[in-house]
């Protein structure tokens, strides 16, 4: 039917859909300018946030390790552009990795990891050395990167400059360690303090009861040391303690030895598969290295230097036994010395 037979009716109903049909087509264009608007600004806005933030955004493919993106404040973090990053390639830069645990892993073997399904979202530090020969570290939080099939084929992830943070540590794992030798050494002598002196006695009785060995314990007593004290005054007092302690370190010079401050002026020595005759004989040379360090204490009734006293005891632990009754008999035995007039060693030997 051509136009001219067209009925009007039909003729204003096909302008009408005409009309509807272009309204149609500039809506459709009007949302497609919307989204198409939209995008550029998520876009920019992305943009933004990865090149203004100090952290850098990556999206690393796993078949040619090689950034399919990499924000530019890559330099600030490592002094390389994001080009020179892909000419190089990132992994030149590590030194080390540390994960949990984990150390030295590879970029490849965490990447196989990945593409194994042992790792999802994956955190690990980079030691990294910078263009400029400098030592930093860099965070990695990452997760897998999948096609539309859900295969992994690489990982987009955020690295963040964490030097700050791990030198912190070091210093805090450094701080530790004192803390743990402070806590275990007595601060005037520098021999162990009272407590890790027990923690040892404890240890070392249960091993030798359990192997049937003997065990032997000295305690020493500086002679008429409040005399001295009164004589020269407590600072020279102290002086004397740590010389003292010095000498005794001497004379038990075995690596299962333990020279500790008992007390005041008492100093404990614990030996380990040592029997009477052999603690003996070590405290013996205690006392002759004590006297040998000719300090002067002429009020002292035992010559004109200073001296102490050693009590002996050694023992091979008893079922059922605790360190204390190898205390008690060296106790005995150091009142039984300076009952016998002081700058000597008495024996307590119970044997079993
Ligand atoms: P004895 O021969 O019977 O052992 O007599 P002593 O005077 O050594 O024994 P006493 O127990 O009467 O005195 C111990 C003295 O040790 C008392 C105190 O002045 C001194 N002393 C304890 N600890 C320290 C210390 O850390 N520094 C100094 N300078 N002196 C101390
Ligand atoms: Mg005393
Ligand atoms: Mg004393």
């Amino acid at each position: 039917m051509s136009d001219e037979k067209k009925s009007r009716r039909e003729l204003v109903e096909e302008l009408a859909l005409l009309r509807r049909r272009v309204i149609e087509l500039e809506n459709l264009q009007e949302n497609h300018r919307r989204v198409e608007e939209a995008l550029r600004e998520s876009e920019e806005r992305f943009r933004f946030m990865a090149e203004t933030t100090g952290d850098v955004l990556y999206q690393l493919r796993y078949d040619s390790m090689k950034y399919d993106y990499m924000s530019p404040s890559i330099v600030k973090l490592t002094g390389h552009s994001p080009e020179e990053i892909d000419a190089v390639g990132f992994r030149k830069l590590i030194v080390s990795i540390e994960d949990h645990g984990e150390k030295n892993l590879s970029m490849e073997a965490i990447a196989k990891n990945r593409q194994d399904g042992k790792t999802g979202e994956y955190h690990a530090d980079y030691r990294v050395q910078t263009k400029s020969g400098e030592e930093k570290w860099l965070g990695d939080h990452s997760f897998p990167l999948r096609d539309s099939s859900g295969q992994v084929i690489g990982s987009v992830g955020i690295l963040t400059d964490i030097t700050r943070r791990k030198k912190m540590e070091a210093k805090l794992r450094e701080l530790n360690r004192k803390l743990e030798r402070l806590a275990t050494l007595d601060g005037l002598t520098r021999v162990a303090n009272r407590r890790s002196l027990d923690r040892f006695l404890d240890l070392e009785w249960r091993r030798t009861r359990r192997e049937r060995a003997p065990m032997a314990l000295i305690l020493s007593d500086i002679d008429h040391f409040k005399l001295y004290n009164d004589t020269y005054g407590h600072l020279a007092g102290d002086d004397c303690l740590r010389a003292v302690a010095t000498a005794i370190k001497e004379c038990a010079k075995r690596p299962m030895d333990l020279v500790a401050r008992y007390g005041g002026e008492e100093f404990a020595v614990v030996l380990p598969n040592t029997n009477a005759d052999g603690a003996v004989h070590i405290a013996e040379t205690i006392c002759r290295e004590v006297e040998n360090l000719r300090v002067r204490h002429p009020e002292s009734s035992t010559g004109e230097f200073l001296t102490l006293s050693c009590g002996v005891a050694a023992m091979v632990p008893r079922e059922e036994s605790t360190p204390e009754a190898l205390v008690a008999a060296a106790d005995e035995a150091l009142y039984e010395a300076k009952k016998q007039g002081r700058n000597r060693v008495v024996l307590k030997d119970r044997g079993r």
